[in-house]
C-alpha cells in the first residue's frame, strides 16, 4: 500500500552509493579488453599451429570445420577457463524466446577412486544436450525426441562469465533438433550469411571486383533502456511481471521539455555505465557511446559495429550485463519497448551494412565510376528487396511490446520505408527517368562512367522518422524493439539481399551474356527497371506525419499496425520461396515460428491482463474506497455541524470508482472466453477486445490518481520513477 510507496521515496530520498566508483587510470581499459574472451590471440597462442591455422579457415574463410581439431582446442580452453578459476562450462543457445539461455556442467568427473579429474574433451565441445523440452519448438519437435542438441558456433569465441558467485566457460552454440529443424535464433542467422556470401560473391564477381574475401553483413545495435530505482521497481507489480507499467497517469513535467536528451549523465548513472563498459569490455564487447536519451531515465548504448553474428552475441550481452550491473547499483533496467505510456519508448536502431574486408562497406559510395555503379547497384538491390519484402520486415519486429512503439510518433510507423536523402533519392529518380539522351541534357547520371556528386555523409539532417534510413554507409533498421534479439531483423535483410543481389546479377548477366562490354548499359537498365518497379518505397519525408499515412496507402505500401496483422507474411508464399531457396529456414521452420510468435504474444497479453484486474481490484480499488470513506465520513461530519457539505468530489470519486469496477467486470468476462479455433484467432481477439478493455480500466485508474489524496495512493507515480535520481 502506502507505506510501500513511501518507503521506497524515502530509500530513494536517502540513497549512498555503496559501490567504489571506478577508477580506469588503475586498470586501463586496453589492458582488461577481451581478457575473458578465448580470442585469436589465445588460441594462437595455446593452439597447435595447425589446429589454429584449420580453426582460421573455418571462421575467416568460411571453411567447413575440420572434427578433428576439436579435440585439441577443448584441451586449450579447458586450461585457459580453470586458470581463471571457471568451475563449470555451458553450452551458450538463443532459443526462439529471444532470451539467452544456458546450461551448466562442471568441468570435474569422478575418476574411480575417490577422487577428481577435470574433463572436457572435443566431443562434450561439439555437442550438449541441454534438456530443451521446456523450449518452444512450434511442433517441430515432437516430444519423444524432445531433447534437441547444441552445436559449437566456430565463428564466434568461448568466453568466461566472471560472477562474484562461480565463474563458467561459455561456448556459443546453435540449438537444432535431431532433425536438423533450426529451434534457435542463431542457425538462421549463420545460413543467412552463407547464402548472403554466396550471391555477394557472384554479384562482386560480376563488376570484377570479387577479391576472393567474404562478403559479409554487418551490425552496429543502438541498445535503448530505462532505468529506475529498485524500490520503485519492487513497488510496482507491473514493472516486475510484464516490464511496463500498465497503470501511471502522465507526469506534468513530461519529456515536452527535452532537456534531458544528451544532458549531464547523473552521477549514479554514470557509475552504472563504467561499470557495465568494464563488464563488457572484458567480454570484448567494443562498447563505445553512451548518453542519455529523449525520455527522462532513458539511455543508450552502442558498440562499434562487428561481423553480424558475433554483434548478435554480444548484443544479447549487454542485455544481459545491462541487467546486472543495474541490481549492483540498487537500479532496475528496463528493456521493454514501452515502459512508460506517454513517454518515449525504447528501440534498437539496427545499422546494417555488407561489406568485404578489402571492399569495406559496399554501401559506401566509391571515387570512381566504376565503383558508383557498384554501389548504385547495391542500393539498388536494397531498395528491391526493401519494397518486395516490407511486410516480412515488419514482422520480424512484431512483438506485443514493439506494438506499443511503432507507430506512436516517437518511433517510425508500421510502414516500412526507406529514406536516402535527398542527393542519392535525386540520384535514383534519374536512374529511374532513364532514357539518357533526353535525361543527359538535363545533367543526369551516366552508370559507370560519371562520377557521383559528393554525399554528405552523417548528414545533420538525417531524418530520425523513417524505419529504413540511408546514413552514408550504411541504412539504419529503426523498427527494432530494444527488448528483441536483432537476430531475426538480420535473417530477413541477409536473405532478401540475397536475393535481390542474385536478382540483379541475372538479370545483368541476362542482357551481357557474361561479356564485359555492356556491363554499364545492362546496369543502367536493370536499375531503371528496379526503380520503376519498388521506387515507391523512398520517402525522404515526415514519416509522423498523417498526410504520409494517406499517401502511402494510395502507393499501395502495407501498414499492419499490430502483431497478428503483421505475423502473417513469415509465412506467406513468396517469403517461403525466398527462405527455402537460400535454405535459411524450411517451411516448417518458418510456420514454428509462426506458431510460436503468435503464443508469445498471447501469452503476454494473457499475463498483462490478469494483472490489470488484480492491480486494479486490490491495490487502486482499495485506495479510492479509502478516500470515498473520508470524504463520506468528513460530508457527514459537516452535516452534523449543520452545514450543507459540497459533494462534488465524493461524487466524482463515486463515479469513477463505479466505472472502475464495471470496466474491471467487462475485462474479466472478456478473458475469461475460451475455446478459440486458432491461435491466429485468438491472436486477433487480443488485439480487438482485450487490449481495449485493459485500457478502458487503465483510463479510470489513473484519472483517479489524479483525484484521490496523495497519502492514500499505493504506487509510486510516474513523476517519482522518472525524475527521482
Ligand atoms: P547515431 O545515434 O548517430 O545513429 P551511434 O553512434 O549511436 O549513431 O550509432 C551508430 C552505430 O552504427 C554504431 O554502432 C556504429 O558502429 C554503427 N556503424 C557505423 N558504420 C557502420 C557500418 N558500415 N555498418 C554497420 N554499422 C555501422
Ligand atoms: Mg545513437
Amino acid at each position: 500500500g502506502y507505506q510501500t510507496r513511501q518507503n521506497a521515496i524515502n530509500a530513494v530520498t536517502n540513497y549512498k552509493p555503496s559501490i567504489e566508483p571506478l577508477n580506469f587510470a588503475e586498470t586501463s581499459p586496453a589492458e582488461i579488453f577481451g581478457s575473458n574472451v578465448f580470442n585469436d590471440k589465445v588460441m594462437k597462442a595455446m593452439l597447435p599451429r595447425d589446429v589454429y591455422k584449420s580453426l582460421m579457415k573455418t571462421k575467416l574463410a568460411g571453411e567447413k570445420m575440420d572434427p578433428s581439431i576439436a579435440g585439441p582446442v577443448a584441451a586449450a580452453m579447458r586450461e585457459w577457463a580453470m586458470a581463471k578459476g571457471a568451475t563449470h562450462y555451458t553450452h551458450v543457445f538463443y532459443p526462439l524466446t529471444g532470451l539467452t539461455a544456458e546450461k551448466h556442467d562442471g568441468f570435474l568427473n569422478p575418476d574411480g577412486e575417490g577422487g577428481a579429474i577435470a574433463e572436457f574433451d572435443g566431443k562434450l565441445l561439439i555437442q550438449g544436450e541441454p534438456d530443451a523440452s521446456s523450449f518452444p519448438s512450434g511442433g517441430l519437435r515432437a516430444t519423444f525426441e524432445a531433447r534437441g542438441y547444441t552445436a559449437w558456433d566456430v565463428t564466434n569465441p568461448a568466453y568466461i562469465l566472471e560472477n562474484p558467485n562461480g565463474t563458467f566457460l561459455c561456448i556459443p552454440t546453435a540449438f537444432v533438433s535431431w532433425k536438423g529443424h533450426a529451434l534457435d535464433k542463431k542457425t538462421p542467422l549463420l545460413r543467412a550469411n552463407q547464402a548472403l556470401n554466396k550471391a555477394g560473391r557472384r554479384f562482386l564477381k560480376l563488376f570484377g571486383s570479387d577479391d576472393g574475401s567474404m562478403v559479409v553483413s554487418n551490425a552496429g545495435p543502438e541498445q535503448e533502456y530505462f532505468l529506475l530505482d529498485r524500490n520503485f521497481f519492487f513497488a510496482r507489480p507491473d514493472l516486475m511481471v510484464c516490464g511496463r507499467t500498465l497503470f501511471g497517469a502522465k507526469p506534468s513535467k513530461g519529456q515536452e521539455l527535452d532537456d534531458h536528451y544528451f544532458g549531464a549523465i547523473p552521477r549514479r548513472v554514470l557509475s552504472f555505465m563504467m561499470e557495465v563498459e568494464r563488464e563488457l569490455y572484458k567480454l570484448g564487447v567494443p562498447v563505445k557511446t553512451r548518453h542519455n536519451e529523449v525520455a527522462p531515465g532513458q539511455f543508450e548504448i552502442a558498440p562499434v559495429y562487428e561481423q553480424s553474428n558475433l554483434a548478435t552475441d554480444h548484443n544479447q550481452m549487454v542485455m544481459t550485463i545491462l541487467k546486472s550491473v543495474a541490481k549492483k547499483h540498487g537500479m532496475a533496467c528496463l528493456l521493454h519497448e514501452k515502459p512508460f505510456a506517454g513517454i518515449n519508448g525504447s528501440g534498437k536502431h539496427l545499422n546494417y551494412s555488407i561489406s568485404t574486408p578489402s571492399q569495406g562497406s559496399l554501401y559506401s559510395p566509391g571515387n570512381t565510376p566504376h565503383k558508383n555503379m557498384q554501389f548504385l547497384a547495391v542500393t539498388a538491390a536494397t531498395i528491391r528487396a526493401v519494397e518486395k519484402h516490407a511486410k516480412l520486415l515488419r514482422s520480424v519486429v512484431a512483438t506485443a511490446g514493439n506494438d506499443h512503439r511503432l507507430g506512436a510518433n516517437e518511433a517510425p510507423p508500421a510502414i516500412i520505408s526507406i529514406f536516402l536523402g535527398e542527393e542519392l533519392a535525386e540520384i535514383f529518380n534519374q536512374i529511374e527517368l532513364g532514357d539518357l539522351k533526353g535525361c543527359k541534357s538535363k545533367g543526369c547520371l551516366e552508370m559507370g562512367v560519371d562520377s557521383l556528386p559528393p554525399l554528405p555523409l552523417d548528414s545533420g539532417d538525417r531524418n530520425r522518422t523513417s524505419p529504413f534510413a540511408f546514413t552514408g554507409n550504411r541504412f539504419e533498421f529503426r523498427a527494432v524493439g530494444s527488448n528483441q534479439s536483432i537476430a531475426g531483423a538480420q535473417v530477413a535483410l541477409n536473405t532478401i539481399m540475397a536475393e535481390s543481389l542474385d536478382f540483379i546479377t541475372d538479370e545483368i548477366l541476362k542482357l551481357t551474356g557474361g561479356k564485359k562490354a555492356g556491363l554499364k548499359e545492362a546496369c543502367q537498365k536493370v536499375l531503371q527497371e528496379i526503380m520503376k518497379k519498388h521506387g515507391h518505397v523512398i520517402f525522404n519525408g515526415d514519416g509522423y506525419a498523417d498526410a504520409w499515412q494517406k499517401e502511402a496507402a494510395k502507393r499501395g505500401l502495407p501498414n499492419l499496425k499490430t502483431t497478428p496483422e503483421a505475423l502473417p507474411a513469415m509465412i506467406e508464399p513468396e517469403v517461403v520461396a525466398v527462405f527455402e531457396k537460400y535454405g535459411v529456414l524450411s517451411k516448417d521452420e518458418l510456420h514454428s515460428r509462426y506458431e510460436i510468435y503468435h503464443e508469445q504474444y498471447c501469452q503476454h497479453i494473457t499475463t498483462e491482463s490478469l494483472l490489470v484486474v488484480k492491480v486494479a481490484k486490490t491495490i487502486i480499488l482499495p485506495a479510492a474506497i479509502r478516500y470515498q470513506g473520508e470524504l463520506a465520513s468528513v460530508a457527514a461530519s459537516i452535516k452534523a455541524a449543520g452545514i450543507e457539505p459540497r459533494t462534488t468530489l465524493l461524487q466524482e470519486v463515486t463515479d469513477k470508482l463505479r466505472d472502475l469496477q464495471e470496466n474491471i467486470g467487462t475485462l474479466e468476462k472478456i478473458i475469461a472466453k475460451e475455446g478459440f479455433k486458432s491461435i491466429e484467432e485468438e491472436a486477433k481477439y487480443k488485439v480487438s477486445k482485450v487490449l481495449p478493455a485493459m485500457l478502458a480500466v487503465r483510463e479510470v485508474a489513473d484519472a483517479l490518481e489524479g483525484i484521490v489524496a496523495d497519502d492514500l495512493w499505493p504506487l509510486p507515480s510516474y513523476q517519482e520513477m522518472l525524475f527521482i535520481k
